[in-house]
């Protein structure tokens, strides 16, 4: 990989062996192995020993939980909030396990509706859940660094799945949790073009 970053510098118009550069072609590698790290990953390993058999149907929400991703149309990233709810049917998921999770699908090159139906079509695999949600927002570099359309770099995906896709007060109630708090940077008044958004799902 460190040869083809060398003749990458260089088809940019770049001096790969001026000092600055020097450890380019080490650094990059090492920082796309780490980006990519979540092809090597395997689920059940990361889940292992997290799943806990329960005889409550609460729902269970972890939200604002920050993500960064690679789009694989033009390898910048794309990144976020993502925010996760489901309902148990008889077993959950340790807390700490759903960042992991959203970590090993972002790590890796992907758009952004898919990132997000992983993710709900793993916790439904893993536990039958009687219903799962996964919100995801997020600034898109390949638009906003390359001055597309402002508004359009900023993106909003949905999955939901059982009760929340069949029962509009369960998912009324998801989205009222998830709007209180809104912080991503250059998110501006997305806020309920994101809701309309996954209100058409
Ligand atoms: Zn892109």
């Amino acid at each position: 990989m460190q040869d083809l970053i060398r003749q990458l510098l260089a088809d940019l118009g770049e001096d790969p062996a001026r000092e600055g550069l020097l450890d380019t072609p080490k650094r990059v590698e090492k920082a796309l192995t780490f980006l990519t790290s979540g092809y090597g990953t395997d689920i059940d390993n990361v889940l292992n020993g997290a799943l806990f058999t329960v005889d409550c149907s609460e729902m269970v929400i972890v939200k604002d939980i920050d993500f960064y991703s690679l789009c694989e149309h033009h390898l910048l990233p794309f990144f976020g909030k993502c925010h996760v709810a489901y309902i148990p049917s008889n077993k959950v998921i340790g807390l700490s396990k759903i960042p992991r999770l959203v970590d090993v699908f972002s790590r890796r090159l992907q758009v952004q509706e898919r990132l997000t139906n992983q993710i709900a079509e793993t916790i439904r695999d893993k536990i039958a859940p009687l219903g799962v949600a996964v919100v995801m927002e997020a600034t898109h570099l390949c638009m906003s660094m390359r001055g597309v359309e402002k508004q359009n770099s900023f993106a909003v995906t949905s999955a939901m799945v059982g009760a929340f896709r069949d029962n509009a007060r369960t998912r009324m109630e998801f989205l009222e949790l998830i709007k209180l708090r809104r912080t991503i940077p250059g998110a501006g008044d997305t806020a309920s073009a994101g809701l309309a958004y996954v209100g058409n799902d």
